[in-house]
């Protein structure tokens, strides 16, 4: 870090930092995107690559996030504010540049700024690459969340890890999905700032050692450590036109200078050199894994280095502020666990209080339990962290200790409520034993925190009722619910320029701020005019989607069908197979000539299976397939198309939410969590197809039981159904079942690579699918055909459309913000001096 040894002793005088605001002008922002363009990267008119368009104007928008951000960090710092941490090995922002112009409020002036240089800003914002940092719904939620925070003036802090490789991206080839590393950063990333200034050093491996103080009192040291440098990356997070810039904080994985003597002098220099580039690995790539975790090294090093580094930088600021005095230090801060990724924190936190600044354990452990709060995200057992205790030993011994000294103490207490009860202790402790021990992170989470949320309304009863009934008896107080939400910022306001000009022209532009206001939309679904415009608006949204999905896939989408769309992660719960069953089901009957009152539909699918998930590849190969069998069969022709999108993204999100007519939400109830896509397929005036699970149920709360297509066994039907069911039986007593799966297991699908989908057709018909997709299909079907009579009714499409979108407003996540600070949070909100913008 050697740029920092060095201290000027001359100080610049009262006058250095006085510099006058920025301009906000087209002029003024068209000079700055010249000036870059020109000196900064030394661009004329020979230059043919858009890309260097695209940074010159993401810097001319930086200087003017940098002077507001300064501003904020002031008026946290004077006023002395609480504040939150939210913790999260994933951030998935997608692009910048608009959200940057959007809340800001020149999109207008830049836009007009560069057209008077001939330059489309349109085609500039498309040269940005997504900053791919998150898997899907958990990376964008903490994402949606920053943006929320900001709009609501809260002093909260992002802290994440800065990975060369994001999400790889996705090419289909032949129908199967292939990964291509995501090096994101490659060309550099205009919106960070490197602090090394705050560079941070961390601990791995080595062993402990225990010492009596001058006072007599035992000191554990953690020696002969392996360390790793983390340098943070600050991203600016605008908040909407309110002046408010937060942070978010990535930690990149630095080797020490310091190389192994040993190797060194023996000559073996390649090696010691080696050694650095493996410190280096910890934030080389995103685990792309979603839903389920599979237990590497690699990855809980990647979790103690985010949880060790970022809470090391919020300790150092306090010292700065407060001296070693940590009695006020539970009253101002708060750190938010977005699942059990960062639970490592409890253990850490502890230890630092304790070991680098000398506090007893109840100190150290009330400390502790008044900061951490815990959001947990899925029920799947199979992502539910579990680490050997093995692996803790040899990486995180002095973790490991702490995680046992925990445990016998909060075990203690199990005892004294309920004496004898080993069963219980045995059930709630950390360790899970067994031929390999384990350490529950869930449990370590709910232990060390003061508050345990789930994310919808049925997921938060799911959890106290099942995973987490024990604690809950313990603690009841501790669980609460945070139903998700979405920033109606880049979901609507941004990504349908269209709808949005209707809104501020109908209902005032407040609604960006405060979402509830697009209740005031409901009478006009009962207006013919206002009807006609919605109406075209979404065929214009519609075009827009097909016209990609023409270039992307090669299908062409009449935008008079039906837009029927699933995009998410491929996974067995989210039942992408009972949509291509349905799909297939809609072949046979154009195949047998039942095409009377037809609605002519457009089915879209996308999303990425994990890498290693075999059946999630499998059953991309089979929409690919079918895709491919109907899409050239002329008999379809105007009745039905099928495509599958490849590399489902947040910028992809952008163009297929304002464009789809129907959203499909169709997992196996009491599986997803909560889920957010559903949120923006409704605010941009999408109907939902789906089963009472996840925030699905408070979506048709929200919007009435009849503007919503319900279909399916709810949680509970499913759990009473497992011990009878009987897929065969199903499938034999149902015509139109019988006849798709006779067509899939005859390999018309798969004519010239016998027995791929063997494996999905055993899936349908083993009594044991924990995902019932055939107990739902008829239902589904059902569901389906009274869809398309829905659409076939114009007037009665568009008011169900129209009021999908007026009672989204509570799927802000400006409301599940402003409900975590109620809660949880307690901040107070901090308005910096004002700029404007
Ligand atoms: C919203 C979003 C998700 C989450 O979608 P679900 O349908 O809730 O699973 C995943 N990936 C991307 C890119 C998203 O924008």
């Amino acid at each position: 870090m050697s740029p920092f040894k060095n201290i000027i002793s001359a100080r610049p005088n009262e006058h250095f930092f006085d510099l006058p605001p920025l301009p906000m002008t087209p002029e003024g922002i068209a000079r700055d995107f010249q000036h870059y363009y020109a000196y900064t990267f030394g661009r004329d008119r020979d230059c043919q690559s858009a890309y260097y368009p695209y940074k010159a104007l993401a810097i001319a928008l930086r200087d003017r996030l940098m002077e507001r951000w300064k501003g904020t960090r002031h008026a946290y710092e004077e006023v002395g504010a609480k504040r939150t941490y939210y913790l999260s090995l994933e951030f998935l922002m997608g692009r910048a540049l608009s959200n940057a112009m959007l809340n800001l409020g020149i999109s207008d002036a830049a836009a007009k700024g560069l057209y008077d240089l001939g330059i489309s800003l349109e085609e500039i914002a498309g040269n940005e690459p997504d900053a791919g940092l998150g898997n899907g719904g958990l990376g964008r939620l903490a994402a949606c969340f920053l943006d929320s925070c900001a709009t609501l003036q809260l002093p909260v802090r992002g802290y994440g890890l800065h990975y060369e490789y994001g999400m790889f991206r996705q090419l289909i080839e032949n129908g199967n999905q292939i990964e291509e590393p995501d090096h994101w950063v490659r060309d550099g990333n205009p919106w960070e700032l490197e602090r090394p200034e705050f560079t941070q050093r961390i601990q791995f491996g080595g062993h402990t050692e225990t010492h009596k103080d001058n006072d007599g009192r035992d000191v554990v040291r953690w020696v002969n450590t392996n360390d790793v440098l983390a340098v943070p990356y600050d991203i600016p997070i605008p908040g909407y036109r309110n002046g408010t810039i937060n942070t978010l904080r990535l930690w990149k994985a630095a080797a020490t200078d310091e190389f192994d003597l040993g190797e060194f002098n023996s000559g073996s220099y390649p090696e010691s050199v080696a050694q650095k580039n493996a410190a280096e690995h910890i934030t080389m790539v995103l685990y792309p894994n979603d839903a389920s975790e599979n237990g590497k090294e690699l990855r809980l090093r990647q979790q103690f280095f985010l949880a060790s580094a970022s809470i090391k930088d919020v300790l150092r600021d306090w010292i700065r502020l407060h001296g070693k005095d940590f009695s006020g230090f539970a009253e101002k801060n708060c750190f938010q666990l977005n699942d059990t990724h960062p639970a490592v924190s409890v253990a850490e936190l502890m230890r630092q209080l304790m070991d680098d600044h000398g506090l007893e354990w109840t100190q150290a452990w009330a400390i502790t339990r008044k900061t951490m709060a815990y959001t947990n995200h899925t029920l799947l057992p199979e992502a539910l962290e579990r680490w050997p205790v093995r692996l803790f030993e040899r990486l995180l011994p002095r973790i490991l200790q702490i995680i046992y000294e925990i445990n016998a103490r909060f075990l203690a207490e199990v005892a004294t409520r309920w004496p004898g009860d080993n069963d219980r202790q045995r059930r709630m402790s950390l360790i899970e034993e067994g031929y390999e021990s384990q350490v529950r992170m869930a449990y370590l989470a709910i232990v060390g925190s003061f508050s345990v949320n789930g994310v919808a309304g049925l997921h938060s009863q799911l959890l106290v009722e099942g995973l987490f009934r024990d604690f809950y008896e313990l603690w009841p107080d501790k669980f609460n619910n945070k139903t998700n939400g979405v920033t109606p910022r880049r979901w609507l306001a941004m990504c349908n320029p269209g709808l949005r000009e209707l809104l501020d022209e109908t209902i005032g532009t407040e609604w960006v701020r405060d979402l509830s206001q697009l209740e005031r939309l409901a009478p006009y679904a009962e207006d013919a005019d206002f009807r006609e415009r919605w109406h075209r608006i979404k065929q214009d949204n519609k075009r827009c989607l097909a016209n990609t999905v023409e270039q992307v896939c090669r299908v062409s989408f009449p935008v008079d069908a039906l837009f029927d769309v699933q995009v998410k992660r491929i996974h067995e719960y989210k039942r992408q197979l009972l949509n291509i069953l349905h799909v297939i089901h809609l072949y046979n009957r154009i195949k047998r000539g039942d095409t009377r009152d037809w609605t002519s539909r457009c089915v879209l699918i996308g999303g990425k299976a994990a890498p290693g998930y075999q059946m999630a590849k499998q059953i991309i190969k089979l929409i690919n397939n079918v895709a491919r069998a109907i899409n050239n069969d002329p008999e379809t022709e105007g009745l039905l198309r099928v495509a599958f999108i490849p590399d489902y993204c947040v910028s992809l999100m952008e163009v297929i939410a304002p464009g789809t007519d129907l959203s499909e939400q169709i997992s196996t109830a009491g599986k997803e969590a909560s889920g957010t896509g559903n949120m923006k397929f409704m605010m941009n005036g999408a109907i939902t197809i789906g089963t009472l699970d996840g925030a699905n149920i408070e979506i048709r709360e929200q919007v009435g039981d009849e503007h919503f297509f319900l279909f399916g066994l709810t949680a509970a039907g499913v759990e009473a159904r497992r011990s009878h069911y009987d897929p065969n039986g199903i499938i034999a007593g149902d015509a139109a079942l019988l006849e798709v799966m006779s067509l899939l297991e005859s390999g018309h699908f798969n004519q010239f690579e016998p027995g791929i989908f063997d494996q999905i057709i055993l899936s349908i018909r083993n009594a044991h699918d924990p995902w019932m997709t055939a107990a739902d299909f008829r239902s589904y079907i059902d569901a389906q055909e009274q869809v398309a009579a829905a659409y076939r009714d114009r007037e009665r499409w568009l008011r169900m459309s129209i009021l999908n979108t007026a009672h989204s407003g509570h799927f802000s996540s400006d409301r599940t913000i402003a409900e975590y600070n109620r809660d949880i949070w307690k901040l107070a909100s901090v308005t910096p001096e004002s700029l404007g913008g």
